[in-house]
């Protein structure tokens, strides 16, 4: 959703912490806040990248088998096949061939499908497909059939030496490549092989060992122990261009909204640097912005709020009739219903987020069409969350955090 995309840095990417100079890791990051975890004892973001991870249950979703107490298995082992090219689930026919059965693997998204012979003893069917080969070399074959080259690189005779096909040099130097892809009963065909497992993991703060996300084991439940989100606490950044008719003198015309996810009051501050390089704005030149309002109040979210009301009035389209009354209650309501309305500055203020207007310029000429990302620095000050171990924490009922975001200024 396009109210996600900015991008938030994670304090392990954050390393001066400084709220004046854009940290460089800031261009290379990519996480949006729903990517992000939130430690409420370290009262610090916290990503994939540097939480302590650890798999909590490891199991096959086809047939649910928990698979937790058999380290090293990757694969389900039992009739759960996935498609060699693909990765899709196979579905398995038997015909009754004489005394015995034949099966026919069949993806169901790709041109795969693999048929073993009569089978006469009863017998896993993974046990007969590893006895029939060593799926490595099957993957090889597949693999170097479609080279151009004809003969061997080093680097393939290694491999090739590796897996014993050649047995001594003499061999290997007439071994050539074009030989094994005219020569099809050389080929192996590509066996059927066991479902992917997947796992369920839990992630912990490095800092503090706080569990920030903590699945319960039990393949069948989708449920979580505890779950972290920055979602939770961070507030929302979104960017939005203003109609046309208020760009001026090469200036153009913007709207930041903020949107609060806690069940707090929050004091809001916005600041960015005076020359945005064209590194972190992604564009082809260098910004300034101008930003008249930095300090401003957002009220607390409420439980049980409508979605239109969480919007800000700009994200709000004429594409319902909902979202149009919307637009036009707010437009009459001064300090009504919704409590939207406008201050002197420019500010507007919403159920649970409020929008600054400021405005960019580029140094050289900027195509119109092309919209900047934007760095801002924001801090949050608000009453310290009920759901946070506040015995825990050093700052007392307060919760003050900064944090840098890159925000792209949507159309
Ligand atoms: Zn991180
Ligand atoms: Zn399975
Ligand atoms: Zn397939
Ligand atoms: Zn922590």
């Amino acid at each position: 959703m396009y109210l996600y995309n900015s991008i938030y840095l994670c304090s392990c990417k954050n390393k001066t912490e400084s709220s004046v100079a854009i940290p460089a890791a800031l261009r290379g990051t990519k996480l949006t806040l729903p990517d992000l975890y939130f430690c409420s004892r370290c009262l610090v973001l916290r990503c994939n990248d540097c939480c302590i991870i650890e798999t909590v249950a490891k199991y096959c979703v086809n047939c649910m088998t928990d698979y937790s107490d058999s380290p090293g298995t990757t694969r389900c082992i039992k009739n759960c096949f996935e498609c060699v090219k693909c990765s899709s689930p196979l579905a398995i026919t038997a015909l009754d061939v004489g005394k015995g059965k034949q099966f026919t693997f069949n993806c169901g998204y790709c041109d795969y499908s693999y048929e073993t012979e009569v089978i006469t003893e009863p017998i896993p069917l993974l046990k007969h497909l590893r006895a029939k080969a060593d799926p490595r070399f099957s993957r090889l074959c597949e693999k170097y059939s479609h080279r151009d080259s004809t003969t061997l690189t080093a680097q393939m005779e290694q491999k090739l030496q590796q897996m014993s096909l050649s047995a001594n040099t003499e061999n290997k130097k007439q071994f050539h490549l074009n030989r094994l892809g005219s020569n099809p009963q050389s080929l192996l065909p590509p066996l059927p092989t066991g479902k992917h497992l997947v796992a369920k993991r839990s992630y912990s703060c490095p800092g503090c060992n706080t569990k920030l996300l903590d699945p319960v084991a039990d393949p069948r439940l989708m449920k979580y122990l505890t779950k972290e989100l920055a979602l939770d606490i961070l507030p929302l950044l979104v960017a939005k261009v203003g109609p046309e008719e208020l760009e001026l003198e090469g200036d153009t015309q913007c709207y930041l909204s903020v949107i609060n996810a806690l069940p707090s009051n929050a004091k809001i501050t916005i600041s960015t640097v005076e020359k945005i390089p064209s590194t972190f704005n992604k564009t082809e030149t260098e910004l300034s912005v101008s930003l008249p309002v930095t300090s401003f109040a957002v009220s607390s979210r409420r439980e049980k709020m409508g979605i239109l009301e969480s919007l800000p009035t700009q994200f709000l389209t004429d594409a319902t009739a909902e979202s149009r009354a919307e637009k036009l209650t707010r437009s009459v309501t001064k300090g009504g219903r919704y409590s939207a309305n406008y201050e002197a500055n420019g500010l507007e203020k919403g159920a649970n987020w409020a929008t600054v207007p400021f405005s960019y310029s580029a140094t050289e000429d900027l195509d119109c069409d092309i919209l900047p990302w934007l760095p801002f620095y924001v801090t949050i000050e608000t009453r310290m969350p009920a759901s946070m171990n506040r015995a825990l924490t050093s700052s007392g009922n307060g919760l003050k955090l900064g944090f840098w975001a890159l925000v792209p200024v949507e159309k």
